[in-house]
C-alpha cells in the first residue's frame, strides 16, 4: 500500500474535509449565482484557487473553508436562526462572474 495513502487515512483532520463544491448549493443560495468556479484569493499567502478546490470543514457549528495551498482559513459562514453570517476577511478577493 502507497505509504503517503496510508497516513492520509489515519489523520482525522483529512477524513473531516470536503472540497469547496460540496458548499456549492449554499453559496449559490447566498449568492444568486454558482460560485464554485469563482476565483478567490487568500489573503494569507496570495494564492489564487477556484472555490470548489477550496478545502471546507463542516462537522462543526459552522462551515470553515481553508486555502489549499498554506491551510490558513478564507471564508467561515455560521448560520442561525435569524439569519447567516459570512466571514470573508480571510480572502483578498472572490471575483464573481457576471
Ligand atoms: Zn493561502
Amino acid at each position: 500500500m502507497d505509504e503517503r495513502i496510508a497516513e492520509m487515512r489515519d489523520d482525522p483532520a483529512v477524513d473531516l474535509t470536503v472540497d469547496g463544491n460540496a458548499i456549492g448549493g449554499m453559496l449559490a443560495t447566498m449568492f444568486g449565482v454558482d460560485v464554485t468556479g469563482s476565483p478567490g484569493q487568500c489573503a494569507h499567502c496570495h494564492t489564487v484557487s477556484v472555490v470548489g478546490t477550496m478545502r471546507v470543514y463542516m462537522r462543526g457549528p459552522g462551515v470553515v473553508v481553508r486555502c489549499p495551498a498554506c491551510a490558513q482559513v478564507v471564508m467561515r459562514i455560521v448560520k442561525t436562526p435569524t439569519g447567516t453570517y459570512l466571514d470573508v476577511s480571510g480572502a483578498s478577493f472572490v471575483r464573481i462572474a457576471r
